[in-house]
C-alpha cells in the first residue's frame, strides 16, 4: 500500500506510463525496481523498532517493489492511495468489506462482474448487508432507490459481457447527496481511457490481471481511493492482511510501460472486427460502446477517451432451442481465438456469455451472446478465423 507522495504531473499518458512509480536513481540507476522478497525488515535499534520510525516495517505493509507499482497507479488514477491485492475479484470484495457494515444497504449495478454478484449474494448478505441491483441505464433516477441506510453504490462501466455504459456523473451526484460512497470497477477502460476519480467516483478498482499485466499470466487487483476514503481502505488492507507479491507487482509494473501502445492496437483491431461483424446478416447486434449503433454510445463518447478490445455480439439464430448448438459450433469452428476466461492479454479469446444471473436486464432474444477479446494478431487473420466460426454455426 502506498500514499500518494508525488506532486501532480502534466505529462501525457504515454510518458506517464514510462516514468510512473519508480525513479531509477533510487536504486543505483537500474531502470526497473528490484523485486524485493521479504517478510522481515530489520530495525537498527530497539527505539526505532518500538516507534516504527522507518519507511518499511514488515512486508505486508509494503516493499519497494509493491510501492513502485502503487505509486504508478496513484499517478495514473489521480488517487490519494492504492492497495494491491492478489486478484481483481479480491479488489472488489476488499473494497466492499472496507466500507460496508451490518445493516447497510448497497446498490450494485445489474451488469456487474459475475463473481462479484456471487460475493454479494452469499458472504456480503450473510454479514447483514442488504444488496439491491439496479439497471445500468438508470442515470439520475437512481435517486429513488436510496434509503437512509444506503452506504455504497457500485458501478461497472461498460458492464461485464453486455457492455452497458452508465451515466457516471449523474449517479455520483445522487450518491453524494445521500453521503454514500461510490466505487467503480474500471477494468475495461483502464485509467488511460477513463479516470473515475476525475468524475467524482471515490474508489477506483482495476483487475490488473487484464491490460496492466497484459500477458495472460498474472493475477492482481488494485484499489485506489480519493483523500476522503483512503484511510479506511488502508486500514482494511492492514486488518485483513491481503497483499500482492513482489514478483507479480514487478510484472504488472513492467506491463504498464507498454499498456498505451497495446491498448491502441487492441482498440484498432476491435473496432475493425466490430464494424465487420455488424455489417453481416448472421450477426444480429454488436455490443461495443465505440459503435455509434450501441445504446449509450453518446455517453461513452462524452466521458471516455477510448475503447479497449473486448466486446460481445449476438449471433442471429431463429429458434431459441438452437442457441446453444449454434454458439458451440461457432466456438468449435475457431482456431486462432482460444476458448478461455479473462482478457487483456495478447491473444484473442472467445466464449459464450451466460446471462442467467441477471435480475433486471434480459438476455437478447435474437440469439446467443458471444464475447470476444480481440488480441494483438493481424486483423485479416482474425476475420478469416471468425469467418470459419460463423460458417460452422451456419452449418450446425
Ligand atoms: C476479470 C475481471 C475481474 C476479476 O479479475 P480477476 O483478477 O480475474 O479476479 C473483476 N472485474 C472485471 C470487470 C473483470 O473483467
Amino acid at each position: 500500500m502506498a500514499d500518494n507522495e508525488d506532486t501532480p504531473t502534466t505529462f501525457g499518458p504515454n510518458t506517464q506510463l514510462i516514468r510512473a512509480g519508480y525513479d531509477p536513481f533510487d536504486y543505483h540507476g537500474f531502470i526497473n525496481p528490484p523485486a524485493v522478497h521479504a517478510s522481515t525488515v530489520l530495525f537498527p535499534d530497539a527505539e526505532t523498532m518500538e516507534k516504527h520510525e522507518q519507511k518499511y516495517t514488515y512486508a505486508t505493509r509494503g516493499t519497494p517493489t509493491t510501492d513502485a507499482l502503487c505509486n504508478a497507479i496513484n499517478e495514473l488514477e489521480g488517487a490519494a492511495g492504492t492497495i494491491l491485492v492478489p486478484s481483481g475479484l479480491a479488489a472488489v470484495t476488499l473494497a466492499f468489506l472496507a466500507y460496508l457494515s451490518p445493516g447497510d444497504h448497497a446498490l450494485i449495478v445489474d451488469s456487474v462482474y459475475g463473481n462479484v454478484r456471487h460475493f454479494c449474494d452469499t458472504m456480503l448478505t450473510r454479514f447483514g448487508v442488504e444488496v439491491e441491483y439496479y439497471d445500468p441505464s438508470i442515470g439520475a433516477a437512481i435517486e429513488s432507490h436510496f434509503t437512509p441506510n444506503t452506504k455504497l453504490v457500485h458501478l461497472e462501466a461498460p458492464g461485464s459481457n453486455t457492455f452497458e455504459i452508465q451515466d457516471i456523473p449523474a449517479i455520483v451526484a445522487a450518491a453524494h447527496r445521500y453521503e454514500a460512497i461510490v466505487t467503480m470497477d474500471n477494468t475495461w477502460a483502464t485509467p488511460l481511457y477513463f479516470r473515475p476519480l476525475d468524475f467524482g467516483v471515490d474508489v477506483s478498482i482495476q483487475a490488473s490481471t487484464k491490460y496492466p499485466a497484459g500477458h495472460a499470466d498474472i493475477l492482481m487487483g488494485t484499489v485506489s481511493a480519493n483523500a476522503k476514503y483512503w484511510k479506511r481502505l488502508k486500514h482494511a488492507n492492514g486488518a485483513l492482511g491481503i497483499c500482492g507479491t513482489p514478483d507479480d507487482a514487478y510484472q504488472v509494473l513492467r506491463g504498464l510501460r507498454t499498456m498505451g501502445v497495446r491498448l491502441e492496437r487492441h482498440q484498432a483491431n476491435a473496432l475493425a472486427i466490430a464494424e465487420w461483424l455488424e455489417a453481416r446478416d448472421d450477426v444480429a447486434r454488436v455490443l461495443y460502446p465505440a459503435l455509434p449503433s450501441f445504446p449509450g454510445h453518446h455517453v461513452w463518447k462524452r466521458d471516455f477517451k477510448g475503447a479497449s478490445g473486448v466486446f460481445s455480439f449476438v449471433l442471429s439464430v431463429a429458434r431459441r432451442e438452437d442457441f446453444k448448438i449454434k454458439a458451440q459450433a461457432f466456438l468449435n469452428g475457431l482456431s486462432l481465438f482460444g476458448l478461455g476466461y479473462s482478457w487483456g492479454g495478447f491473444p484473442s479469446l472467445a466464449l459464450e456469455v451466460d446471462l442467467d444471473d441477471r435480475r433486471i436486464l434480459k438476455a437478447p432474444e435474437e440469439g446467443p451472446v458471444l464475447r470476444l477479446q480481440i488480441g494483438l494478431e493481424d486483423i485479416a487473420d482474425l476475420k478469416a478465423d471468425l469467418e470459419r466460426g460463423l460458417a460452422a454455426a451456419r452449418a450446425a
